[in-house]
């Protein structure tokens, strides 16, 4: 096998949720398929690359605000803080939430020497300090231990502030990740929150 083939290999076996085997199929396929599949991963992926925005309230999009902060329906005085845009993508399939997100871009972790300096935190603390502006926070960290302890700093951080802080009800299964979840559960969970105590 030639070495750039290899080296395509590679890189797909380095992205989540695939190993070697499956990247060997997709790469194969690509190959296979020169002038329409892999012709327009080439553009897509050239385009994404060029058009790709960070809003600052930590969502993706190809222009800034990003669409949700956009989008002038929602109820702004309401944030749900997700660790990953996955999160978010998750929660908005579950068309339960109407307000907008802060996404973190991580989650505190001392093994990995992850601090609230890292994370996505200081654009939420600054709007939550200012009078009257946000209502409700709603912590939907993952029920992992490091989600628990990343909602509970932030809690903490927002005691004096009055806003009105809540978190995901139980019932999630402990140890899981929003994006794993189904739409059902994750719907329940949020639709009856509960004050973060
Ligand atoms: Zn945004």
């Amino acid at each position: 096998m030639s070495s750039s083939i290899e080296e395509l290999i590679y890189l797909f076996s380095r992205l989540p949720g695939l190993g070697p085997k499956s990247s060997r199929r997709i790469v194969l396929h690509l190959l296979k398929d020169k002038n329409n599949l892999l012709n327009d991963s080439i553009r897509y992926l050239t385009n994404i690359k060029k058009d790709i925005k960070h809003c600052i309230c930590g969502n993706i999009d190809i222009q800034t605000p990003c669409y949700i902060c956009r989008d002038n329906k929602r109820e702004k005085n309401k944030i749900c803080v997700v660790e990953e845009i996955s999160d978010l993508w998750a929660i908005e399939k579950t068309n339960t939430f109407k307000g907008n997100y802060h996404v973190l871009g991580g989650i505190l972790s001392a093994v990995d020497g992850i601090g609230p300096e890292e994370l996505n935190l200081g654009v939420l603390f600054e709007k939550c300090k200012k009078e009257g502006e946000i209502k409700e926070i709603i912590l939907a960290t993952n029920s992992t231990m490091e989600g628990q302890l990343t909602a509970q700093y932030i809690a903490e951080q927002l005691l004096e502030s009055g806003v009105f802080v809540t978190r995901l009800a139980h019932g999630m299964p402990i140890g899981s990740e929003l994006d794993f979840i189904d739409e059902g559960t994750l719907s329940t969970a949020f639709k009856l929150r509960s004050q973060f105590k």
